[in-house]
This record gives C-alpha cells, structure tokens and sequence, in this order.
C-alpha cells in the first residue's frame, strides 16, 4: 500500500508551466538584474490596493477590538459581511440575492474546489471550455470528478458549440466558464451566453439532470471598454458563481472571495448546503475574518486598473504592428498572441533568449499561443517592445530556414 496519496504527490512533485517560468525569472533576475528581464509569466496584480484599503486595515487592526477581528466568523462568513455582499450584488445586477446565499471563502480557488466539490459524486464530468485556467483540471480531478474539454474556437475565444454538444451527457455535472478570460481577456458574448444557457436549459430537459454553470469571476470588473458581462444568475436558474477579490482590489495574498448559489435553483436549500458541507470537508470554514471586515467597506470599488487598460493598448498595438496575431482583449490583463509556426514552447524558450518571460499555451488547453500577463509597471512594457520585435523577425527567420512554411 502506497506511504501517501500517489495523486497528491504527483501534483506535488510537478509545478506547473506557469510557476516554472516565474522561478526561473526569479533567477535570471539575480543573475542580470530584475530591470533586464521581461517578466509576464504570473498574473500577479501590480497596482497597489485603493489606500482606502490599507487604511481599514490600520482602523481595524489599531481600532481595540482584537480579539472580535482576529477570532473565528461563522463557518460561511460573518453575518453582517454576507448581507452587504448581498446587497452589492443585488445594487449591481438586480440579481435577488439573500445574504443566506453566501459562503464567504478564501479566494476563486477555494470558491472553485468547494463549488465542484459540492455538485459531483466521483465519475461525475465537469466540462471546461478552452482556453482554460489550468488549475481546473486540478480542481476538478482532487474531487474526483473526471475533467473534459471544449476545444478552442480560435477565431474569437467565444464557445464552439458544436463541440460542445458533442461532450454534454448525462454524466455531465456542470461546466465552468470564465469570463473575462484567463488566458485569452476575452469576454464572453450576449449571443454566446444566451446559446449557451439556452443549450444547457434543454440539456436538462432532455437528460432529467441538474447542469450547474460555473462562473469563475475574478476578472469580473477588469473590463477596458464598454461591454457587457451579463450576471449569469440572471440568466440560468442552476448557476454558482465563484467570485475573488484578488484581482479586483489586488489582494490575491489576502485569500479572499465568495460563492454565490443562486435561490432561483429548484433545489438552492440542498446544493448550499453541499457547499457548506464541502467547505466544511475541506477545511475552508471561515474565511480570514479580518479580510471580511476589509472587503465589506470596498464592495463595489477596485483598484485603479487603468494602468492595465493602458498597458493592454500599447501592447496589442505594437505587437500587432511587428507581426504578431491575436484576438483583442476586452478584459482581464492577458494578452494570447498567436506563436507563428505553432510551437509555443518552442517559441517560449526563444522568448528568454530576449528576457522576455511568456507562458506557453499548452497548459491552457490549446496549442500555438503564448500568454502575456501585462499586469506590470507601463515602463517595463514600453522597454521590452524592441525585444518582441527582434525575437518575431528572428523566429520567422528560423521558421523559413527550417520548414519554409513561414
Ligand atoms: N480563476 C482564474 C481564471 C484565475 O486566473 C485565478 C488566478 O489567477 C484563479 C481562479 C484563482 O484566484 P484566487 O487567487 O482568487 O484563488
């Protein structure tokens, strides 16, 4: 019989794409300088939290009342932060919601793992629509759910239907979507949410099964231009949305978010329920009580994400000026350029012979691209330009003396 759990310990044992790539930016910065290394691997926030944040912080923490702020919440979350949750959505998006829909968690990872946790029985699928998080598949099979993918539809980053009625089935529990989108920044469509939800509802029917959506929000309010992204509660009765705010107010360290299980589902009582049961099974009771205070008083702000806005348009600009092609981003701070050639770890690896640190898409579920997160100081992107421009001259160089296919 194994010492240990023979899973954990390949996942423990294995870092992903991502977190290699920030490590080895770690090192080279030792050895050139952290100004000469161009370092987009992690999505990372890098504007600071409103000071209004970090003055609450000081108030609560100098405010007298230690023991009430550092002890123990109730298991979903302190009453009175659940109802101002509540309200801020309601505010928002009319979405009817009760503060006893609520289950305060530490962040969109824990939100997510609780989520799938509480809706699948092991075997049962959940489906993810790629370009992905890769950390679903993690979430997904540490339930012991069985995780299967929509490919990409590259034309847009929208939803391939067709591939994605080939995979619902009866075993399917629910789907996970993320929008805007890590790693393409692209949101997702009223034509497509309405197809989607439409193609769900009969699915249901058909199938006399429950099919949850799961809204992974994070980059909910990251959006740079006009554009809607439709409240899912109020589009589809069986939704858990799995919010953060991480990126929002730039806590990602502060381990802090929510679940919402919308009321409108026939059996909402049962699945909050699962989700406090599976909250409590995996040791997410409570979420850090003082970020709970924190939040109630920003609910509804975030932090001053227009340097992202600015970065993304210099970015897309230039890098579409030098060669490169990509879907432009509405939201997130990601930008997915195509890698010519469709190597993209090939085209990675090039990458750090310029400093430039990119992730290679593979672990999104699709090949040929790499990800830039542009959530860095404007200066370091208005550097490290020349070094996207010589590196696409040289690697189409590379790619005609070797296949002349480029
Ligand atoms: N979902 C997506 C799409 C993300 O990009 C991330 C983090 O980058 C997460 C979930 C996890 O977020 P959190 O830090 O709130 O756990």
């Amino acid at each position: 019989m194994p010492a240990v759990n023979e899973q954990m310990m390949g996942l423990g044992n294995v870092r992903s794409a991502i977190r290699d790539l920030f490590e080895y930016g770690l090192k080279r910065k030792a050895e050139i300088g952290a100004e000469n290394v161009f370092d987009y691997s992690l999505g990372n926030p890098s504007v600071p939290a409103p000071r209004e944040l970090d003055e609450k912080i000081a108030e609560l923490a100098l405010g007298g009342n230690s023991v009430a702020l550092h002890g123990y919440t109730s298991a979903a979350g302190a009453q009175d932060v659940r109802e101002a949750v509540a309200e801020d959505i309601n505010r928002r998006f009319g979405a009817g919601v009760k503060a006893s829909d609520i289950y305060m968690t530490c962040g969109a990872a824990a939100s997510l793992t609780i989520s799938l946790r509480a809706i699948t029985c092991p075997g049962d699928e959940i489906i993810g629509v790629a370009p992905f998080f890769p950390e679903y598949r993690v979430f997904a099979e540490t339930q012991g759910a069985v995780f299967r993918t929509v490919p990409a539809d590259e034309k847009e980053f929208q939803i391939d239907f067709d591939a994605l009625e080939a995979i619902l089935n009866p075993h399917t529990k629910g789907i996970i979507i993320n929008s805007p989108n890590n790693p393409s920044g692209a949101v997702l469509s009223r034509a497509n949410v309405d197809r989607l939800t439409g193609l769900l509802r009969k699915k249901e029917q058909e199938y006399g099964t429950q099919i949850f959506l799961i809204c992974d929000e994070p980059y909910r309010e990251l959006v740079y231009d006009d554009i809607e992204v439709p409240y899912m509660i109020n589009e589809y009765d069986d939704t858990l949305v799995c919010y953060s705010f991480s990126k929002s107010l730039s806590l990602p360290g502060e381990r802090i978010g929510y679940i919402v299980v919308s009321n409108r589902m026939k059996n909402a009582g049962d699945v909050f329920a699962a989700v406090a049961g599976a909250g409590r099974g995996l040791g997410y009771v409570c979420a850090p009580s003082m970020m709970q205070r924190v939040i109630r008083s920003m609910l509804g702000k975030t932090s001053d994400i227009g340097v992202y806005r600015l970065n993304r348009d210099l970015l897309y600009d230039a890098l579409t000026e030098y060669g490169y092609e990509c879907v432009h981003p509405d939201g997130a701070f990601y930008l997915f350029v195509k890698t010519p050639g469709g190597d993209a770890k090939a085209f990675c690896e090039k990458a750090k012979d310029y400093e430039l640190l990119l992730v290679p898409s593979d672990s999104f579920g699709v090949g040929g691209y790499a990800r830039l997160s542009y959530c860095v100081s404007t200066d370091m992107v208005k550097r490290s330009l020349p070094a996207f421009r010589r590196l696409i001259e040289d690697w189409k160089k590379e790619c005609v003396s070797r296949d002349g296919s480029q």
